[in-house]
C-alpha cells in the first residue's frame, strides 16, 4: 500500500507584482474555523487589527456541515467531553450532553463568533491563494472569490495567522488491483448519512475514530460490514466509571505519576471496563496505551460482540469483485470506504516558509511558529489526546503577544527568537507515539500546555 503525498506541494516563493494594498497595521488570519474564529478575538483583545478571509460562507470550519469540504457525518458527536473541549472563556451550556453532536459545536462556534462580534472581522467567499514574504517581516497576501469569482486582489500585512485545518483533504492510499474493483470506492470525507449504507455489503478500512464510527453505523444499516485495521488498537469507552473517559485519564495524568505507571494503570481501567478484545476477533494492541491516538468509541465493541461487524487485518489486494486480506481471508464488499484519514495542505504556501520536511510535514516551534519567518504562524495545527479548542484558544493568546513583544520590545524579541526558533523537533508528549502521518501532530495536552505556559510566562516577563 502506498500513499499520495503529492498534493502537498505549493507554489515556490515568488514576490507578489502588481498593485498591493497596504494592510500593515493588520494581521491577516487565513480560515474562520475554531482556529481561526479564536486567533481574531485574541488577536483584537491584544490590540490588533484583523483581516480574517474564509472561503466558505459561515464560521464552524470542519463543524460546518453545510460546507463542501466539511468531514462531519449524521452521526458524529465530539469525542472529547465537554468541558476538556470548549473554550477557557466561552463554556458551552450547562445543559448539553457531556457528548454534544456536531450541529450544537457548529451551534457553539457561531455563538462564539457572535458573542465576541468577530463576523465584522471576516470576509465570507473569499480565499486565500497565495501568501509570500514582502519586506521587513511583512507578508502579500492574494486574496480571490472563492471557487473562481471575482478577480485577485494582493494585500500586505504585518503578519500572517493560518488557520486552514488540517482535516479536508483525504489521505488517499493505493492498494494493489484498486483499479479493476467494480465496486464503489469512498474517502470518508465523502461520507455524510448512513443512508449511503443501507442495504450495501460494506468494508471500512481504518480504525481511526471517523473509521470506528462508520464501521458503527454501517453494523445497523448495511447486510454485512467488514472493518480492517492494520494493527490492534486500545479502544477507550466513551465513559468509565460512570464519566466521561478523558475526565478519567485526565484525573490520572494530575497525579503526577511516572509514564509507564500511567500507562499500566490506564491499561487496567480498559482491562477492567472494555475487556480483552482479542475475544471479539480484535488483534492485541502492538504498543502501549497513548502510543497512538486515542480512540474513543463504546458502540464498536458492543456490535462486534453481536456479530454485526466482522474484524478483518490490512487488505492485501483488490480483485475485480473481492478484497483479500493479509490473513489470506476473502471479503465481497460493493462499498469500500476508505476512512485513511487526512493530511495537512497549504497550497498557498512554499513550503520551506513552514520548514516542510521531505515527507510533507511542517517543522513548527510549538506545533505554530516557522523558525525562519517569526511573523508567519500557524493555528491549530495539533492532534491533541484532548480536546483542542482551548489548545488553540492558548496558542493564539502566544501568537498575539509574541506579535505584541516584537512590536513593542524588538530587541527582546529578537533575543527571545535566538533562544527558541529552532525547538521546532520537540514533540510535546512524553509517550513513544507511532511514527506515521496521523501522529505527526500528536501531543499531549498537559505537557503542551505547560509548553505555551512557559513560553507565554517568558514573552510577558520581556514586555
Ligand atoms: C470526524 C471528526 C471528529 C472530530 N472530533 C473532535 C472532537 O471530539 N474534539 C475536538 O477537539 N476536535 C475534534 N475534531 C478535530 C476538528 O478538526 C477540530 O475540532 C477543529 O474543527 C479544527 O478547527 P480548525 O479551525 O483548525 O480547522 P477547520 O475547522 O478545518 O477550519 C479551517 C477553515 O479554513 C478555511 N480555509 C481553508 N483554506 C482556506 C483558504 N485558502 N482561504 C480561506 N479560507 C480557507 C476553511 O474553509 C475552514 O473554514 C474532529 C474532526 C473530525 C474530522
Amino acid at each position: 500500500m502506498s500513499y499520495d503525498l503529492s498534493n502537498s506541494a505549493p507554489p515556490a516563493p515568488t514576490r507578489a507584482s502588481g498593485s498591493i494594498n497596504q494592510r500593515t497595521e493588520n494581521v491577516c488570519v487565513v480560515g474562520a474555523g475554531a482556529a481561526g474564529l479564536t486567533a481574531i478575538k485574541n488577536l483584537r483583545e491584544y490590540g490588533f487589527g484583523v483581516d480574517c478571509y474564509e472561503r466558505e460562507t459561515g464560521v464552524g470550519g470542519a463543524w460546518n456541515w453545510r460546507h463542501d469540504r466539511s468531514p462531519v457525518y449524521a452521526s458524529a458527536h465530539l469525542i472529547s467531553s465537554k468541558p476538556f473541549t470548549q473554550f477557557p472563556d466561552f463554556p458551552m451550556p450547562d445543559s448539553w450532553p457531556d457528548y454534544p453532536h456536531h450541529s450544537q459545536i457548529l451551534a457553539y462556534l457561531e455563538r462564539y463568533a457572535d458573542h465576541f462580534a468577530l463576523r465584522e472581522h471576516i470576509w465570507f467567499g473569499t480565499e486565500v491563494t497565495r501568501v509570500v514574504p514582502a519586506e521587513d517581516g511583512r507578508w502579500d497576501v492574494t486574496i480571490s472569490g472563492a471557487r473562481g469569482g471575482g478577480s485577485d486582489r494582493t494585500q500586505r500585512y504585518a503578519a500572517v495567522v493560518v488557520a486552514n485545518g488540517h482535516n479536508w483533504s483525504p489521505k488517499i492510499p493505493s492498494y494493489e488491483g484498486q483499479g479493476d474493483f467494480a465496486g464503489e470506492i469512498i474517502h470518508a470525507s465523502a461520507y455524510k448519512d448512513p443512508a449511503q449504507l443501507r442495504g450495501r455489503r460494506v468494508l471500512v478500512i481504518g480504525a481511526g475514530n471517523t473509521g470506528c464510527d462508520i464501521a458503527v453505523d454501517a453494523a445497523q444499516q448495511s447486510v454485512r460490514c467488514w472493518h480492517s485495521s492494520r494493527r490492534g488498537y486500545w479502544y477507550a469507552p466513551k465513559f468509565a466509571y460512570g464519566r466521561p473517559a478523558d475526565q478519567i485519564g485526565d484525573l490520572v495524568s494530575s497525579f503526577g505519576l511516572p509514564l509507564w505507571l500511567r500507562q499500566l494503570l490506564l491499561q487496567r481501567t480498559l482491562r477492567r471496563t472494555v475487556g480483552d478484545l482479542t475475544r471479539f476477533g480484535l488483534p492485541k494492541p502492538d504498543h502501549k496505551l497513548l502510543e497512538t491516538h486515542p480512540i474513543v468509541n463504546s458502540q464498536l465493541v458492543y456490535y462486534l460482540g453481536h456479530g454485526a461487524v466482522t474484524p478483518v487485518p490490512d487488505v492485501a489486494r483488490f480483485t475485480h469483485d473481492t478484497v483479500e486480506f493479509v490473513d489470506g481471508r476473502v471479503a465481497e464488499p460493493d462499498l469500500v470506504v476508505l476512512a485513511t484519514g487526512y493530511l495537512p495542505r497549504f497550497e498557498f504556501l512554499a513550503p520551506e516558509l513552514l520548514n516542510v520536511d521531505a515527507e510533507g510535514r511542517p517543522r513548527l516551534y510549538l506545533h505554530a511558529f516557522s523558525p525562519a519567518y517569526p511573523t508567519l504562524a500557524v493555528a491549530g495545527l495539533l492532534q491533541p489526546d484532548s480536546g483542542v479548542f482551548s489548545l488553540m484558544h492558548w496558542q493564539t493568546v502566544t501568537m498575539a503577544t509574541w506579535l505584541r513583544l516584537s512590536e513593542n520590545a524588538p530587541d527582546k524579541a529578537n533575543a527571545y527568537w535566538r533562544r527558541h526558533h529552532h525547538q521546532f523537533s520537540q514533540r510535546y508528549n512524553r509517550a513513544k507515539v507511532k511514527d506515521s502521518t496521523r501522529h505527526w501532530f500528536e501531543i499531549s495536552h498537559v505537557e503542551y500546555l505547560r509548553a505555551l505556559q512557559k513560553a507565554l510566562t517568558e514573552m510577558e516577563s520581556a514586555l
